[in-house]
């Protein structure tokens, strides 16, 4: 069976965890215990009808901060999952700098796909960042934009799914 590595990285607590959990388990929970090391999970993912291929999702869990770290992290992966809250501004520029990180580390780019996590909060709070702003950053990254959110499940499906069909594209 084909075999990708996806990895997902961003902020602490804008949900990576939380996003694996309900692609891989469709769980949610509201307290996660900080994952110690890296974790990674496998799902397969029909890119289309009667094909497949199988994804092993890293996640960085609580080494973040520890730098040294990432280009390890980085190493074979086939396409990247940037997450950020869109409850909370600051995950914004924590996101772009994981993404000039990871330019600059792998010569060769991968497919990414830049998700603003925990959408159902926006009825509550409103966009806080300009969606516009949004869409526009990743069309000039050359990335794809999703709005997800990891507890009712919306759209999560979607990112990983179009983050398969970029992978495939590109290595066939
Ligand atoms: P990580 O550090 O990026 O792995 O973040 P976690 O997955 O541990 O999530 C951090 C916190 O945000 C936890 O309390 C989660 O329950 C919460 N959370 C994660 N995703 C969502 C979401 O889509 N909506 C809401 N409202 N909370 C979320
Ligand atoms: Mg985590």
């Amino acid at each position: 069976m084909e075999t990708h590595k996806v990895i997902i990285v961003g902020p602490s607590a804008v949900g990576k965890t939380s996003l694996l959990n309900r692609f891989v388990h469709n769980e949610f929970a509201l307290k996660y215990k900080l994952t110690i090391g890296v974790d990674f999970l496998t799902k397969m993912v029909e890119y289309e009808p009667s094909k497949s291929i199988k994804l092993h999702i890293w996640d960085i869990g609580g080494q973040e901060r520890f730098k040294f770290l990432h280009r390890s992290f980085y190493e074979g992966a086939s396409g990247a999952l940037l997450v950020f809250d869109l409850s909370r501004q600051k995950t914004f520029s924590g996101m772009k700098t994981w993404l000039s990180e990871m330019r600059s580390i792998m010569k060769n780019g991968i497919p990414k796909v830049i998700i603003g996590n925990k959408s159902d909060l926006i009825p509550e709070i409103g966009h806080i960042i300009d969606r516009d702003a949004l869409e526009q950053y990743a069309k000039d990254e050359d990335c794809i934009y999703i709005e997800t959110s990891a507890k009712t499940g919306e759209n999560v499906e979607k990112a990983f799914l179009e983050l398969t069909q970029l992978i495939v594209k590109k290595t066939r």
